[in-house]
């Protein structure tokens, strides 16, 4: 799915660098490249305050934190998404209240988000998913009709752009109270390990936010808040710090393999390619298309399997049915989008080293299936 050998090797020289220079320092907690890469990302994204923690997960659950929800708080976030998404909401003993998503997007929306609201919702998770951003306008103003915080889980959709109607372009997580990313490995800014990064506009709320994830403490040993212990380990943030450079070149390259799939494929009637938004860049963190004949999913996996191409099901079930969510509010048919994407979606290799003669090789496999 991804090819992170070649993608390190091609920078090789400059990660050893900075891994090296690490090792000399030994400043391996909170090492001066932590908070250079902060403001190397919060630059990049045009954001005031970039807050870097343990991962992704974590970055959700700090800024929740960070909101002064009370147990039993209602948060609304996509039955089609991550897990982690929803988990973080549900650990604090907040109610995570699904929506179901866009059929051709896969995203929430204001309509969808708007049928869940209740006296008790207190917040919005939109999660920009595979790579292209929610449509956040009206997203924002119904957050602000009933004044609800909106934290955006943009894992997996750094860099991506999104245009308001005014013509302002803003980066994937920098659109809410709190944007939350992940530095995982096969995301598009990944790490060597485990990080995440938590962004925002509000000063007072990147206070928190740090302190939070200090132990909530600001100064050692006072601790004004119950926190955690989530930190970006140097090394990675070194190794970020790299990669970062080329981050705008990793994501052209993510967009020309989806561009050379969508243009394979458009003429195929049973698979559906992935919709563009008008209004928002996509940075094909997966590229994944829809089979017009959900049966036939399993099938075309199985016959790229038999050709060692590796594919992919993000998400196979849909979060109300998890056994972790069951409540009994939700079961079986109430999201039957969401529930015929989990049984429909087929995600494709794609990843900043695809040579052409892979991706040649992957487009044929696909069309033989088709017989096209
Ligand atoms: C990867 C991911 C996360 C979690 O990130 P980790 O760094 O793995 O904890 C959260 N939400 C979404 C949508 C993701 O893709």
């Amino acid at each position: 799915m991804v090819d992170l050998k070649s993608q390190y090797k091609n920078i090789k020289s400059e990660i050893d660098i900075a891994v090296q220079s690490v090792l000399d320092s030994t400043a391996f907690i909170n090492g001066s490249q932590v908070r250079s890469f902060e403001e190397k990302l919060a630059n990049y994204l045009a954001v005031n305050d970039v807050v870097s923690c343990g991962n992704g997960t974590d970055a959700l659950q700090i800024a929740l934190m960070a909101l002064n929800l009370q147990p039993g708080d209602e948060v609304i976030v996509p039955a089609f998404t991550y897990v982690a998404t929803a988990e973080v909401i549900a650990l604090l003993k907040l109610k995570p209240v699904m929506t179901e998503v866009c059929p051709a997007t896969f995203n929430i929306t204001a309509e969808l988000i708007e049928k869940a609201i209740t006296a008790k919702t207190k917040a919005i998770v939109p999660v920009h998913l595979y790579g292209q951003c929610a449509d956040m306008e009206p997203i924002l103003n119904l957050a602000k009709k009933h004044s609800l915080y909106v934290i955006e889980d943009a894992a997996q959709a750094i860099g991506a752009d999104y245009t308001f109607s005014n013509r302002v372009v803003k980066k994937a997580g920098t659109m809410g109270d709190i944007g939350c990313t992940s530095f995982f490995p096969s995301k598009n800014l990944g790490c060597y390990g485990d990080g995440g990064a938590l962004y925002t506009n509000n000063a007072a709320l990147a206070k928190k936010v740090r302190m939070i994830a200090n132990h909530g403490q600001e100064k050692k040993y006072h601790h004004k808040v119950v926190g955690c212990n989530s930190r970006l380990d140097t090394l990675q943030a070194a190794i970020l710090e790299i990669k970062l450079k080329y981050l705008e070149n990793y994501t052209q390259a993510r967009i020309q393999v989806a561009n050379a799939y969508d243009n394979a494929f458009k003429e195929i009637e049973d698979l559906i390619i992935p919709k563009r938004s008008d209004n928002a860049s996509h940075v094909f963190n997966q590229y994944t298309v829809k089979l017009q004949v959900s049966s036939k999913r399993d099938a075309l996996k199985q016959f790229l399997q038999e050709k060692a191409i590796p594919s992919m099901v993000y998400y196979p079930i849909s979060l109300h049915l998890q056994d972790a969510f069951k409540t009994a509010t939700f079961g079986i048919g109430d999201f039957p989008v969401t529930q015929n994407l989990c049984a429909s979606v087929l995600s494709l290799p794609i990843h900043t080293e695809m040579q052409e003669s892979q991706l040649n090789y992957i487009i044929d496999a696909v069309k033989l299936f088709f017989k096209v």
